[in-house]
């Protein structure tokens, strides 16, 4: 089976959140189930730098405005397609935002080449490669599904992961020519949505099938609080979107041999991430549990409820540390928050390496998402013993068992759950987490259950090749 995966973002390379890891993963996981994944990429500087031996496979003269190739190279055990075309991708930083912290214009051109690429190949092949599959993920990928009825290629199937419904890839209805869209498709059942064009609409009516990184998720696309505006469309294609959840890179992910810390492979060998992590960030030593956060900083993430709550996980004798970026009130709130008390240590900015020392020295990472497509963050606590304090929704829900008198007395147990998603329940969660945390027998066994789920990529990459074989036989 051979598929071709087309991503704006591609862990090691170029990151801005979820997706990247998951489109950075998914090639490994599913070689092991035979699906050959090549994924094809925007040349973004940090790709561009990153290439070796590249070997130039396609030409074109006028890709959206300015010549373009395709080089093939393989990088960090990536099989990959980039798209070397200056005059879209040679822009510095965050592969989204301009200097100014705003979307560059040309975005819906910029990701519409990447799609109209993404169509040639699978249309044509590349070297001789023809993949069966055209696996794009989100809107940047959104039109593919378009190009590929233009050029006929009614012998490729396609999928459409839905990472984040949030984003929907919005343009003018002006934008039609330069975007090469067929103007006859701009109506409800093609690409258009609510009076604009949308490349993530397009994909969705457009796709063979449809996925989402959690099977929660998937149920919740369907509905008005959750679907922003496309639940209409979830419901119409329900029978073709299946919720897969995400896995994490075990390797990357691994207490036991992380190099960014005092490695452990049981809850007691945490003490030494704890105490490195307390000394790093000036915390004191504290009776009660240290808590993490890794996030980007949007209202998505419920960090506001946090800052909420603070006083509440402070009484427990509680501490946290928190890592993130993004929403510069939510940034200078934490700032302030950390100034102002010696138990609160915050770091605004993006550092991977850090990360893995904050989830491996916190003794619960919290998660308080309003919604949440799968999240990684909890995965990456589970398997470092660090319990997740998650809100009810998404993925969360899928990935925690809720410390309830039930579960503890099955001793099934990895994390604690709240809902609704409020300052209310998340105050209660973090009163049981200083209750539980006292607890050392207990606390131990949830830490001891959630080391052992299982978070890796086995089970959902063979979803993913059953799904491709289904698409294929037909
Ligand atoms: P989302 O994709 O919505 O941001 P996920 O939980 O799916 O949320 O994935 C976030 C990914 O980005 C995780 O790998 C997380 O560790 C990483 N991440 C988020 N913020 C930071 C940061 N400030 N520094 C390092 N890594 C971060």
């Amino acid at each position: 089976m051979k598929v071709l995966s087309v991503a704006s973002e591609c862990a090691p390379l170029v990151k801005t959140g979820g997706l990247a890891d998951v489109v950075g993963a998914l090639p490994a996981a599913l070689a092991q189930q035979g699906v050959q994944m090549r994924t094809l990429l925007p040349g973004y500087p940090a790709v561009m730098a990153a290439l070796v031996e590249a070997e130039p496979l396609l030409d074109f003269d006028d890709l959206f405005g300015g010549p373009a190739k395709v080089l093939a190279s393989r990088i960090a055990g990536l099989d990959l397609l980039v798209i070397d075309a200056p005059h879209l991708y040679a822009r510095p930083g965050n592969p989204y935002l301009g200097p100014d912290g705003r979307d560059w214009p040309d975005n819906p051109e910029r990701f519409a080449a990447l799609s109209w690429v993404g169509a040639h190949i699978a249309a044509k092949g590349a070297g001789g490669w023809q993949p069966q599959v055209l696996h794009g993920h989100d809107w940047q990928a959104g039109f593919a599904t378009e190009y590929l009825r233009q050029m006929k290629a009614g012998h490729v199937r396609s999928v459409l992961t839905i990472h984040n419904i949030a984003f929907n890839g919005p343009a003018d209805p002006g934008r039609l020519h330069s975007l090469r869209l067929d103007p006859g498709r701009f109506h409800s059942e093609g690409y258009e949505f609510w009076g604009a064009i949308s490349a993530l609409k397009a994909g969705l009516m457009g796709a063979d099938a449809l996925t989402t990184v959690s099977p929660s998720y998937a149920e919740e696309l369907m509905t008005p609080e959750f679907g922003m505006g496309l639940e209409g469309v979830m419901r119409h294609r329900r029978a073709s979107l299946h919720g897969i959840l995400n896995g994490i890179d075990e390797d990357a992910w691994n207490p036991a041999t992380d190099p960014a810390i005092t490695p452990y492979s049981n809850p007691a060998g945490k003490a030494a991430a704890k105490s490195a992590l307390q000394a790093e960030m000036g915390l004191p030593q504290a009776e009660g549990p240290l808590c993490v956060i890794v996030s980007r900083m949007t209202h998505q993430k419920g960090l506001d409820l946090v800052l909420e709550t603070l006083p509440t996980l402070l009484e427990q004798g509680g501490q946290l540390a928190l890592l993130g970026s993004g929403d510069p009130d939510l940034e200078r709130a934490f700032r302030a928050a950390g100034e102002g008390n010696p138990n609160v240590a915050v770091r605004i900015g993006y550092d991977e390496g850090f990360s893995h020392r904050l989830i491996a020295g916190g003794d619960a990472i919290l998660v308080p998402s309003r919604f949440e497509p799968c999240g990684l963050t909890q995965l990456y606590g589970l398997r470092y013993g660090t319990v997740p304090v998650v809100a009810l929704t998404g993925g969360l829900a899928d990935t925690v068992i809720n410390a309830s008198p039930a579960a503890l007395a099955r001793n099934v147990a990895t994390g604690i759950q709240f809902a609704p998603v409020t300052a209310g329940a998340l105050r209660n969660a973090l009163v049981r987490l200083g209750t539980l945390y006292k607890d050392r027998e207990t606390w131990s066994r949830l830490q001891t259950n959630a080391m052992a789920q299982p978070v890796g990529w086995a089970l959902s990459a063979k979803a993913y090749a059953e799904l491709y074989a289904g698409l294929t036989a037909s």
